[in-house]
């Protein structure tokens, strides 16, 4: 990995994302430098985190060690995630996302929670504000540093126009005041950087709110109870409170004239906003959905194993076409999504607009791949593939997540069928 400034990084990464600078043609063929950077997260993912995956998923902690030694090697760090998203053909972050989470998701999460964060401040802030908190987001290899991303209130999941949480603007101090309750936070309360998205015109619905990044140790911002999870029990999650949080004015994500600017045209009813945040959920949710495919993948490759080695009746269960086909569906499936995956990666970094909601697509089509994967995984092990002495088990309960977060399944379908009918469906 080239060694760079976190500054020039983000330079080259604003840069590499310029319209005069588009996104290389869509090809499977992948170049050298992406084949070397997908088979070096990969040797990480089988030596490094694969076996660790067992234990940090009973101990329910976030894997420290293992972040450091993500970042020691730079995979876990600002040069690393602008070197993946300044890649032309948009296809490096999803490879990177399915190769780290083949090894395992719980720690995947671990490593990757932060980008949350990152692509909130990414999405809204402005060239000083990505060059003062993202490097900060990751903190450095000697003490690394985890960013959490704060949307979900215990009243707002899916419908994310409704949020409580208030931002008041003091201008005698010329700072903002948070209040409110987040939920399901990703990070929440362990994070350097939490970046919150509040409500500041109530009216507004979801053109009324902004992002502010909550800078470290600032008073009024609390953890609330950690949340005891079914699967990627090594990724930390909960609630986040905030009391009377003050942050300096700068801490707006785009600043304010540009929030006034937005909340003006909301008012008169010009908003663009909501086209502009679905371009952002459009390409973000194939990385999620790559996600998806690692747990899917590794879920297969164990099933493949296990059945050509496990006989009954005097031969290989894999002998029984019952077994073979579903494995030859499991293999089916994970390409079929991968291909819907790494096209809206494709899209979204060609800057190509989401007709058919291609983002939402990858999303769902990998996380539901993902659950049936696991569970057909489970049923080709039989009764070991019901015990934690086997890892599909959890591959399972880690794969279910991904119909949940990030959007669930049916908010997916929900925006898929609005995208392609034009008709507001409920
Ligand atoms: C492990 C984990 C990590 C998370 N990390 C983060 C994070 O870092 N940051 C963050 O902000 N949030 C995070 N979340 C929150 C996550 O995004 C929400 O849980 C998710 O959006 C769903 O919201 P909800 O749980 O309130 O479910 P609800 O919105 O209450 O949905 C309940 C059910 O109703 C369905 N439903 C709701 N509305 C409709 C509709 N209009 N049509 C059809 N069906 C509908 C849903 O699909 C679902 O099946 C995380 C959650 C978990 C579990």
């Amino acid at each position: 990995m080239e060694a760079s400034t976190a500054e020039s990084a983000v330079a080259a990464t604003l840069e590499s994302n310029a319209p005069e600078n588009p996104a290389a043609p869509f090809s499977l063929e992948l170049s050298q430098d992406q084949k070397d950077i997908r088979d070096w997260v990969h040797g990480f993912a089988e030596g490094v985190v694969r076996p660790a995956a067992a234990e940090w998923d009973e101990r329910e902690e976030t894997p420290w060690p293992i972040i450091s030694e993500a970042a020691k090697i730079g995979l876990y760090g600002f040069e690393g995630i602008a070197q993946f998203w300044g890649d032309e053909t948009g296809l490096m972050l999803p490879i990177v996302n399915e190769e780290l989470f083949w090894g395992d998701a719980g720690i995947g999460m671990a490593i990757m929670g932060t980008t949350l964060a990152v692509a909130g401040i990414f999405s809204s802030g402005t060239p000083e504000q990505l060059a003062e908190w993202v490097p900060q987001c990751f903190g450095t290899p000697d003490d690394p540093k985890v960013g959490s991303f704060c949307v979900s209130e215990p009243d707002a999941g899916s419908d994310v126009s409704s949020l409580r949480t208030r931002a008041r603007y003091d201008e005698a101090s010329d700072e903002w005041v948070l209040n409110g309750q987040k939920a399901w936070a990703t990070n929440g309360g362990i994070a350097k950087v939490h970046v919150v998205v509040a409500t500041v015109d109530q009216e507004l619905g979801s053109r009324g709110q902004a992002a502010f990044v909550v800078p470290p140790d600032t008073k009024g911002l609390e953890m609330g109870t950690k949340v005891k999870k079914h699967g990627i029990r090594a990724s930390h999650t909960a609630d986040v409170f905030l009391d009377d949080c003050r942050i300096p004015g700068a801490c707006l994500l785009g600043g304010k004239e540009k929030l006034e600017e937005r909340l003006a045209r909301a008012r008169e009813g010009t908003s663009s906003r909501k086209q502009a945040a679905m371009s952002t959920f459009e390409a973000s949710r194939p990385t999620v959905g790559a996600q998806a495919l690692g747990i899917a993948r590794a879920a297969y490759e164990y099933a493949l194993d296990y059945a050509k080695e496990r006989t009954q009746f005097g031969r290989a269960i894999i002998e029984n076409q019952s077994i073979a086909f579903t494995l030859a569906d499991m293999k089916l499936e994970i390409d079929a999504a991968r291909l819907l995956v790494w096209r809206a990666s494709w899209m979204g970094r060609r800057g190509m607009p989401f007709e058919a909601a291609e983002g939402s697509m990858s999303k769902l089509k990998a996380g539901e791949v993902a659950v049936w994967a696991t569970e057909r995984a489970i049923q080709i092990l039989g009764g070991n593939g019901y015990t934690r002495e086997y890892p599909v088990e959890r591959m399972h309960r880690d794969a279910k997540i991904y119909t949940i977060f990030e959007g669930t399944s049916e908010i997916q379908r929900l925006v898929v069928s609005r995208a392609i009918s034009g008709v507001h469906i409920r």
